[in-house]
C-alpha cells in the first residue's frame, strides 16, 4: 500500500493527543521540526510560568525565595518526575546539575558501592559524555574500562554482555535508547543480568525519559540519570536527573560534596556530615528557573499520559520507517532504526551516503532534522509536538532531493 498525503492528514485527525500541539508555542517555520529529542519545542505554560516566577517570585520574594520553597525543588520536582517518568517512589530523585556532572557523580557513588571490584563495563558506541566520564571516574579510582562494541543496530546483547560480566565487575553504564539507531533495550532483563554477576547498574535515559514507560523501582534498577530537554521539553541547558535506589542511599557517596549536599545546609558547619536523603547528591545553588521549567515539561507528558505518548511514538516511527521505504530517491538509503516497535524509541534514524547534502536539503526548504557523521539523518518524532503531516513534509522534501551520482 503506498502512503499519501491523505494519510498523514487521517492520522492526524484521528490523533487523540493532536490537541497537545497547541500547548507548545508553534509557528509558520520550520514547517518541520523533527529534533524534537535533541532539543524540546518550548511549552506555553513554561513560557508563562516563567513571566510569572519572574515577577512573582523572584522580583518579589527575592532571597526569602530560597527559604519558601526554592530550597526544596530539587526534591519535589525530582519526586515527580520520579513518579510520572520513572516509576520511582519518592526520595530516590532528584533535580540537578547537567546529565554529564550527574553521570560522574553516579559514577563514584556506584564504584563505592562496588569497593571490591575493578572494572567499568560500557560500550564504545555510547554517547560521548558516557565514555570520556567512565574513562575519568576510573583514571581517578584506580579502575580499568571494559570495552564492549556492539554492532550498532542489535546494541547491547545479553550474549555481549556475558563475555564480559565477570568477578571483577563493578559497575555497568547502559544508555537505554542509543542515541544513534534509537534501539531499546532490555531495562529490566539486562539489570536482572548484571546484577546476577554481582555488578551494579548506571541507565542513562536520555534518549528515552518522557518518550516511553520506564519502571526503574519495579526493575531493581540501582542508579540512573537522564536529561530533561530532550522529550521532556525543559528548555536548552535545563537542569538533568539523577536516580539512587534507596537501598544504595546509606552507602552512596558522591565526590562533589558542596554545601547543598549536607544534612543541614544552614548550619554552616566545621564538618562534612552528608545528608541522610537524597539531598546528599546535590553540589550547589539549584537552577531554580531551570527547575521550574522541568515542573512544567513533566506536568504536560503526565497530563497526556506516558501510555497515550508512547502509543503515538510507536505509530509516528512506524509512519516515518514506511515511508522511508517507500522513498524512491536511492537504493543506497538503509534504515537504521529496527522495525520491531518492542525495540526501539522515538527517533528513527537512515543511513545514505549523501546524508549530509539531504540534511541540507531539508534544512533549506523549512525541515529541521539531525545529521549524524559521516553518513545519517535522525528523525526525532516528539509525540506532543510532532504531527504525521510533519513527517510527510519531510519524506515530500526529502523526495525532491537531486541525487548526484
Ligand atoms: C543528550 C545526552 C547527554 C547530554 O549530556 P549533557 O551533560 O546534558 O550535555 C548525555 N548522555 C546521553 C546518552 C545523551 O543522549
Amino acid at each position: 500500500m503506498t502512503l499519501t498525503q491523505q494519510d498523514a492528514i487521517a492520522f492526524d485527525a484521528a490523533d487523540p493527543l493532536a490537541p497537545f500541539r497547541e500547548r507548545f508555542v508553534i509557528g509558520d517555520e520550520p514547517i518541520a521540526y523533527l529534533d524534537g529529542n535533541s532539543l524540546g519545542r518550548l511549552p506555553k505554560a513554561t513560557a508563562a510560568r516563567l513571566r510569572d516566577f519572574i515577577d512573582h517570585e523572584w522580583g518579589a520574594r527575592l532571597i526569602r525565595g530560597w527559604e519558601e520553597k526554592w530550597v526544596e525543588l530539587p526534591t519535589s520536582v525530582g519526586d515527580l518526575l520520579g513518579r510520572e517518568l520513572l516509576g520511582a517512589a519518592a526520595g530516590q530523585t532528584v533535580i540537578a546539575d547537567s546529565t554529564s556532572v550527574n553521570l560522574y557523580k553516579i559514577l563514584h557513588a556506584a564504584a563505592g558501592v562496588r569497593p571490591d571490584r575493578k572494572e567499568i563495563v560500557v560500550d564504545d558506541t555510547n554517547f560521548p559524555t558516557d565514555r570520556y566520564l567512565v574513562e575519568s571516574v576510573a583514571a581517578e579510582r584506580g579502575l580499568t574500562v571494559r570495552w564492549i562494541s556492539p554492532e550498532l543496530v542489535e546494541n547491547v546483547t545479553p550474549a555481549l554482555l556475558d563475555s564480559v560480566l565477570g568477578p571483577q565487575t563493578a559497575i555497568v553504564l547502559l544508555s537505554q535508547v542509543d542515541y544513534r539507531s534509537g534501539t531499546l533495550l532490555d531495562l529490566a532483563g539486562l539489570t536482572a543480568q548484571i546484577q546476577a554477576a554481582g555488578a551494579v547498574v548506571i541507565w542513562d535515559l536520555s534518549h528515552s525519559v518522557g518518550v516511553l514507560p520506564i519502571d526503574l523501582d519495579a526493575a531493581g534498577v540501582d542508579f540512573a540519570v537522564g536529561c530533561t530537554y530532550k522529550y521532556v521539553n525543559a528548555g536548552p541547558g535545563a537542569p538533568a536527573f539523577l536516580y539512587v535506589a534507596e537501598r544504595h542511599l546509606a552507602q552512596a557517596r558522591q565526590p562533589i560534596t558542596g554545601w547543598w549536599s549536607v544534612a543541614d545546609m544552614f548550619a554552616m558547619s566545621g564538618d562534612y556530615e552528608p545528608a541522610a536523603s537524597i539531598r546528599k547528591m546535590l553540589s550547589g545553588t539549584a537552577n531554580v528557573l531551570g527547575i521550574v521549567s522541568v515542573e512544567e515539561g513533566v506536568k504536560l507528558l503526565a497530563e497526556a499520559g506516558i501510555e497515550a505518548i508512547r502509543a503515538k511514538s510507536i505509530a509516528l516511527t512506524e509512519f516515518e520507517i514506511s515511508l522511508v521505504d517507500q522513498w524512491s530517491g536511492s537504493s543506497a538509503q538503509t534504515l537504521v532504526t529496527p522495525r520491531d516497535s518492542s525495540l526501539r524509541g522515538g527517533h528513527v534514524t537512515v543511513r545514505t551516503p549523501q546524508a549530509r547534502a539531504i540534511a541540507d536539503h531539508l534544512i533549506a526548504n523549512g525541515i529541521i532534522p539531525d545529521f549524524r557523521n559521516p553518513d545519517m539523518i535522525r528523525l526525532g518524532l516528539s509525540p506532543l509536538t510532532t504531527s504525521f503531516a510533519e513527517v510527510w513534509a519531510a519524506y515530500e522534501t526529502a523526495r525532491s532531493f537531486g541525487y548526484s551520482s
